[in-house]
């Protein structure tokens, strides 16, 4: 299917084209996002790509007040906080991204369970573009 290395370079090329993926375990099928190479099942080394839905639920967040430089210059600060989560995928993964249409400011009203589906974020000039993964409300 997809011949490129089962990398985190990969995982993000690929949040690029607005594919979310992970690597699956060809031996037990476990499934890993972001992508590893080698299975923490089976520590087999044999996995192959998997594009995932990009459905899922919210498992836990916490809010924001004081981010890493890049969410600074995206205007994120103490009045302005951001929603980071856990998400739970319908293949049943864990996968750790930020968490948009929500509100920051008012925490007690993001319920756990909420459905999400994924956004990407494209962020930066152009050449330099990067992309984020977030999830938001269905
Ligand atoms: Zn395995």
């Amino acid at each position: 299917m997809e011949e490129r290395p089962i990398s985190t370079i990969s995982f993000h090329q690929f949040l690029n084209e607005e594919k979310l993926m992970g690597s699956k375990c060809k031996k037990c099928g476990t499934l890993f996002s972001p992508p590893r190479p080698i299975c923490f099942k089976c520590f087999s080394r044999e996995m192959e790509w998997a594009e995932l839905k990009g459905k899922g639920k919210l498992l836990t967040f916490t809010c924001i007040y004081v981010g890493p430089p890049w969410m600074i210059a995206e205007g994120y600060d103490r009045k302005h906080p951001y929603c980071s989560g856990v998400v739970e995928l319908e293949e049943g993964v864990r996968i750790d991204a930020r968490i948009e249409g929500v509100d920051a400011t008012n925490p007690e009203a993001i319920k756990i369970g909420t459905p999400l589906t994924a956004e990407f974020l494209h962020r930066g000039e152009e050449g330099r573009m990067k992309t984020f993964l977030a999830f938001k409300p269905l």
